[in-house]
């Protein structure tokens, strides 16, 4: 079942006349002209810069697979990226996925992400270092690989951005469903530009609440409210491994905290608001439709 199908389950049968419709016009077996129904208006432009980062944000976006695939065949294009497109400059764009942080003694990097935040018409901080600096804040120079001392901030610290969308990295779904999310606010109609708002609205509530996130965010945000109920979700999305549920609570080893912020973005305690939450089926559900056309 397709986007369009499962959008017309979900808001109604008045949706079919409001999906965006490019009518193609294509040639069967028998040279009869047939109108072939595209439910995809015209496509965005993605790009993905490279900041000061390990590149496993962009890994995590080839992780998609044949849903990389799907993207780009029905809903983006893929206008800058330094692995995967032959593109030097950073060209116009609807949406920038902006991996790592920039290292501010290097004025290419900053020229970069100005130059980025003027093209895009959405920035979104990929991942924990774009986000919140990640593992370079601890960055103190002196290793054969960087001798000298430099200093890395988060993009939200020289640029606005848009939408935040931590860990380390993030799950490919993720990516995915912000990429199609994007798509719908961009190109969408209005029940669709609706729903993809629900589904942003939080991430693009995370810059709003600054460049710094720690571990100690649960202790101080959450478990001090009273709001834990022990899920367990913060210890399982630590990619290093820095919290343990001890007496059904977390437990935050702050020495091994590298400052991504994953933990406190999963909790379902912590910024999610409760709409959403009640409107999670829908927004899977079209998902799904739009990755299956
Ligand atoms: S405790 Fe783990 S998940 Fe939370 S900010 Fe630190 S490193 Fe990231
Ligand atoms: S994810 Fe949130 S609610 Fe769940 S155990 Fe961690 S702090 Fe508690």
């Amino acid at each position: 079942m397709g986007l369009g199908e499962r959008l017309s389950k979900v808001f109604g049968s008045s949706q079919e006349s409001k999906t965006p419709v490019n009518p193609t016009k294509v040639e069967n077996s028998e040279n009869k002209t047939k109108t072939e129904e595209k439910l995809v208006a015209d496509k965005i432009t993605i790009g993905h810069v490279h900041m000061s980062g390990c590149s496993g944000c962009v890994v995590s976006i080839a992780d998609t697979f044949e849903g990389l695939f799907t993207l780009l065949d029905n809903y983006a294009d893929l206008v800058y990226c330094l692995t995967l497109a032959d593109v030097r400059d950073i060209p116009k764009m609807d949406v920038a996925l902006v991996e790592g942080s920039v290292c501010i003694n290097d004025h290419h990097s900053i020229e970069d992400i100005r130059k980025t935040r003027e093209n895009a018409t959405i920035v979104v901080a990929l991942g924990g270092c774009a986000s919140y600096g990640n593992i370079t804040r601890f960055c103190r120079g002196g290793q054969w690989n960087q001798p000298g001392h430099e200093a890395f901030v988060p993009i939200g610290d020289l640029i606005n951005v848009d939408v935040y969308l931590p860990g380390c990295a993030p799950t490919p779904e993720a990516i995915r469903n912000v990429c199609v999310m994007a798509y719908l606010l961009l190109k969408g109609n209005d029940d669709q530009k609706a729903l993809a708002t629900k589904y942003l609205e939080p991430l693009m509530k995370l810059p709003t609440l600054g460049t710094e996130a720690c571990g100690c965010d649960l202790m101080t945000k959450i478990i001090n409210h009273g709001l834990c109920m022990g899920c367990g979700t913060c210890c399982a999305s630590c990619p290093v491994r820095a919290i343990t549920m001890q007496s059904g609570k977390p437990n935050i080893e702050r020495d091994m905290c590298i400052k991504c912020g994953a933990c406190y973005t999963a909790c379902p305690r912590s910024f999610i608001s409760l709409e959403l939450t009640a409107q999670f089926e829908t927004i899977l559900g079209a998902i799904d439709g739009a990755m299956n056309p």
